[in-house]
């Protein structure tokens, strides 16, 4: 498994086709010559991964999505599934982002089910787990993300690439990122869940631990200098180039 520093841009619903073309097109300029030393993954929506993937096909940034459903060919209006996405060139697929959960009452088992067929299709879940403010207050963070985690891996083997992104909900999108040293204490304590449940062999081949949560190009190094976390899931900085290209730049020096 590459052991590189991981970066994931999720551009969520922020751009037009021919917005997120432009920029796919930009960062396969700028952000190319960093591909050696960090891998970085480009989630744009699903109706610009055909052309995103075009873009980024010739170059070493790699496609990832940023939402799938589970299962083949059934009857669900709207659905894309790992196939699709495969078919499509994606690599990767963010799975239980907290906006899904919270704003379309995605479950634990929908994102377990999803999980699954990613790791079925040979696609890499980024499966996100993270507690909520009142969670956070209530001193219930680690119950919460613990539980989150386990049901999320249910019936995984361990032996196929994984993700795992902490993601604090009070962190996103909010310019306020978690503290590292609070961050070390979730990441410490989603690799001994890991250890609960895997063998540590499949461990370090195959589960990637990340942290997301109002990532900058001035925060990035401090979370990359802890132990367990090997990357970051990044919103709103992917959307602006310069940051963005600053941002797998110190990456690139920090791991
Ligand atoms: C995210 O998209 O998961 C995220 C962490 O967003 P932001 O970087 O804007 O906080």
């Amino acid at each position: 498994m590459d052991k590189k520093p991981l970066i994931i841009a999720n551009w969520k619903m922020n751009l037009l086709l021919n917005e997120e073309v432009g920029l796919a097109k930009q960062f396969a300029v700028k952000l190319e010559r960093f591909a050696e030393k960090a891998e970085v993954v480009v989630c744009p929506t699903h109706l610009g991964l055909i052309e995103v993937s075009k873009i980024l096909k010739p170059t070493k940034l790699i496609l990832g999505a940023q939402d799938m459903a589970w299962g083949e060919n059934w009857a669900l209006t709207g659905g894309v599934s790992a196939g699709m996405l495969k078919d499509a060139g994606a690599r990767y697929c963010i799975v239980g982002h907290s906006e899904r959960r919270r704003n379309l009452g995605e479950t634990d088992d929908m994102v377990n089910k999803k999980a699954l067929s990613a790791i079925s299709h040979g696609l890499t879940p980024i499966i996100c787990v993270g507690e909520s403010l009142d969670e956070r207050q209530a001193g219930k963070k680690e119950v919460k993300v613990i539980s989150q985690l386990k049901a999320a891996l249910k019936n995984i083997k361990g032996d196929q690439p994984t993700v795992i992104s902490y993601e604090p909900i009070w962190a996103i999108g909010t310019g306020i990122p978690a503290e590292p040293s609070e961050v070390a204490l979730m990441v410490e304590l989603i690799h001994q869940t890991l250890v609960d449940l895997f063998p540590l062999d499949l461990i370090m081949k195959n589960f990637r631990i990340i942290y997301g949560g109002s990532i900058d190009s001035g925060n990035i190094g401090d979370f990359l200098k802890l132990r367990y976390v090997v990357g970051g899931l990044v919103g709103t900085a992917s959307l602006n180039l310069e940051e963005f290209t600053k941002l797998v730049q110190v990456t690139k020096l920090s791991k």
